[in-house]
């Protein structure tokens, strides 16, 4: 009977606003999938417990026998990093309309909890998200970290400090065609803590939007630890494989 509801409503939203998949131009026949067609989801990775992944980034482990902790992390300053899926498909295009406006679909609302607990803690103080420069966050009128940070807070019934962390430099966009030493370059030294009284001691959920290099989040952490944070994980809608 639910579903029968569902899909009248959904011909009906359909009849009134008919939603092209912006990734492949199908008909968006779900609106638990926003801006992309249940194809573009159903080629998209999204992570469950099935997969072996690095118990500290979250990388899929290449290699067979018990994961380890991949050379590609070792020096992060962050515990553990989790994303909900791949950044691709209709996941990239659901992070790049993210970007402009902010709306979360369903079908990721909906894994929030399931990666929170592949993140193996619920015990955190504090939910802050990666911030943007002053400059970058007045040309886009919001920051997505931020967004997505309220819904994870309202999972976990825990606090989003958008204050303590801030960004001093304002690096240029991270481009698919910056290589990682550029990446890693433009966010060194970036992130400061403005009220460290308010971090000390506390374990500390940092969100984003994307894990590319896991480089933007790891100064994060090695700012946030610097001032005195006693665990930094990470939450991510995605990264790269
Ligand atoms: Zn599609
Ligand atoms: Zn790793």
């Amino acid at each position: 009977m639910f579903s029968l509801l569902s899909t009248f409503r959904n011909t009906a939203l359909n009849l009134v606003f008919p939603q092209r998949c912006l990734s492949c131009e199908a008909h968006v026949d779900d609106d638990r999938h926003g801006v992309a067609c249940s194809s573009c989801w159903a080629r998209t990775e999204l992570f469950d417990e099935s997969e072996r992944l690095c118990p500290k980034c979250g990388a899929a482990s290449l290699f067979p026998g018990p994961a380890a902790v991949c050379r590609s992390c070792t020096d992060h300053h962050y515990d553990t990093a989790r994303s909900i899926g791949i950044y691709e498909h209709a996941m990239s295009t659901t992070i790049l309309n993210l970007k402009r406006f902010p709306v979360m679909p369903r079908i990721l609302l909906d894994r929030i909890p399931d990666t929170l607990e592949l993140l193996g803690s619920s015990d955190y103080d504090v939910i802050v998200p990666v911030p943007l420069s002053a400059k970058r966050r007045a040309e886009r009128g919001f920051n997505q970290a931020e967004y997505i940070g309220s819904h994870v807070a309202r999972f976990l019934q825990k606090p989003v400090d958008v204050q303590s962390l801030s960004r001093k430099i304002h690096s240029p966009m991270h481009r698919a065609s910056m290589d990682k030493k550029a990446r890693e370059a433009s966010v060194k030294n970036a992130f400061d803590v403005s009220r460290p009284k308010l971090i000390e001691g506390l374990s500390i959920l940092l969100v984003d939007d994307i894990f590319t290099s896991g480089a933007t989040v790891s100064n994060c952490a090695k700012a946030l630890k610097k001032k005195g944070a006693s665990r930094v994980n990470v939450f991510t809608l995605a990264r790269a494989r």
